[in-house]
């Protein structure tokens, strides 16, 4: 049969569609698609198999990189037919899409977009992160719009947002989700928003100064510089008119240090978007209005009808029960040009399915996110994460806000770690070197410069340059 692909994607969209509720508005004050985010666990598990069954056959007959791969593993589409077959399914990781892509440049075959559907119905293409390398490109269509702008509505409805709430954007809106995703949404939802890129910070300050947007979306490093800029000016930001601040592309909800300073800084609330570019097109976790009202630590809904999201142990890669800490696995059931199956997305966290206060019965991840786990320092073998450093650093009183983290292999071959830090008083050096030992059990020699030294972060932090000749 020739026609299989176009028969399978038919399938496939036809399935996104029924489960697509509450398309165009919210369904509900609290919730934007009620059905969905109070759905009972069965139900969720049911809409998951329904999508998956048909996802298979989708990818088997329009990916060449998913066609190798149940062909080489000896499975059928049909093997895979619900969320139980998923541990059949070894996970795929980035190592796997790079050597795909080279094989197969410039796009790859890890996707279900192609050249005809890109000149026909083709939207955007956005990129992967990663610094090195040729970059792991993800076109998506205008149906993948859609979608995308649905499933992020429902997480910024549960942040709040609202049509008389208004948005500005700071991002440079290259080709990296985050931004674009809050974009689509709130033309959406019917929000206004204000296109901050490619402006400096003065300037974003002036808007939001005269303009009085109500929330500030950009990385929580941006939003720490945004406010310094504020108060650089004479304007305090705890006074302005922000009151949410949504941030993503970095770590910061559940780092307790960083989400105090910046609500305390802006007198906001601090909501997270959590994801990756390969299982876009949207956020898979987000904050509701429990989500830091506690007891215990913060905690991320993971968005379950759209995406079936489990953890695997780091080493042996097979799946954890509730509870156990483990990497995040996405499979991504929303999306006509990127579903891919069981992605390794790679943030280690816990899982619970205990209620909500806010009534989503959906997954929650317990504490959020502290970083992908090839962010890891591994240091002598010890390891942890840049964010580590960071609540060490934001634990000092009178720091600045950059710092750097410089690792390097002394003469004698002996791998060592600096932070250079901004401080006033030089004796400053002593207590951050206490503060990052207690955090991440590790010496770290600590150079002390003067305030207004490093260079300011304008999107993404830099914090850590690695000289170590082991690389
Ligand atoms: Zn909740």
């Amino acid at each position: 049969m020739t026609d299989r692909p176009e028969r399978t994607r038919a399938a496939w969209l036809d399935v996104l569609a029924r489960y697509q509720r509450d398309a165009d508005r919210a369904g509900s004050a609290d919730y934007w698609s009620p059905s969905l985010d109070r759905a009972s666990r069965d139900e969720l598990i049911a809409i998951q198999n329904a999508k998956l069954a048909v996802l298979t056959p989708f990818l088997y007959e329009n990916s060449a990189f998913y066609r190798r791969r149940f062909d080489r593993l000896g499975l059928a589409p049909t093997d895979i037919r619900t969320v139980d077959d998923l541990p059949k399914w070894p996970v795929v990781d980035k190592a796997e899409m790079i050597a795909d892509l080279a094989a197969a440049p410039p796009y790859g075959t890890y996707t279900t977009h192609d050249d005809a559907l890109w000149a026909t119905r083709g939207w955007m293409m956005f990129s992967s992160s990663g610094s090195t390398g040729a970059p792991r490109v993800f076109r998506y269509s205008q149906r993948d719009r859609e979608l995308w702008a649905w499933a992020n509505a429902r997480a910024l409805h549960a942040f709040g947002i609202r049509p008389s709430d208004s948005v500005l954007i700071c991002a440079g809106y290259g080709p990296h989700v985050f931004a674009w995703g809050v974009q689509f949404a709130l033309a959406a939802m019917g929000v206004a928003c204000i296109p901050g890129g490619g402006l400096t910070g003065e300037a974003r300050a002036m808007l939001i100064d005269r303009f009085k947007p109500t929330a500030l979306t950009c990385t929580p490093s941006y939003a720490l510089r945004l406010a310094r800029v504020m108060a650089e000016r004479g304007l305090d930001p705890a006074a302005s008119s922000i009151r949410l601040l949504l941030v993503g592309g970095e770590p910061a909800a559940g780092l307790v240090g960083t989400r105090r300073l910046l609500e305390s800084l802006w007198n906001a609330r601090l909501v997270e978007f959590y994801g990756c570019t390969e299982v876009s097109p949207h956020c898979g976790g987000y904050s509701c209005r429990a989500s830091d009202q506690g007891p215990g630590p913060v905690t991320t809904h993971l968005m379950e009808d759209v995406q079936v999201w489990e953890l695997v142990d780091a080493d042996s890669r097979q799946r954890v029960g509730e509870g156990t800490r483990g990497l995040t696995v996405c499979t991504s059931l929303n999306s006509e040009s990127s579903p891919q199956l069981r992605f390794l997305v790679g943030d280690y966290t816990t899982l619970t399915t205990a209620p909500c206060a806010c009534g989503r019965t959906h997954v929650r991840a317990v504490g959020a996110f502290a970083g992908r786990s090839d962010e890891l320092i591994n240091l002598r073998g010890v390891k942890m994460y840049p964010v580590q450093l960071e609540e060490a650093v934001r634990a000092v009183p009178g720091c600045g806000d950059e710092y750097e983290i410089v690792l390097a292999t002394t003469a004698d071959g002996l791998d060592v770690m600096t932070a250079r830090v901004e401080h006033a008083d030089h004796a400053a050096a002593a207590h951050v070197e206490r503060e990052i030992r207690a955090r991440c059990e590790v010496r770290c020699d600590v150079e002390v410069l003067a305030p207004g030294t490093l260079p300011k972060t304008e999107f993404k932090a830099r914090r850590v340059r690695d000289t170590r000749r082991s690389g």
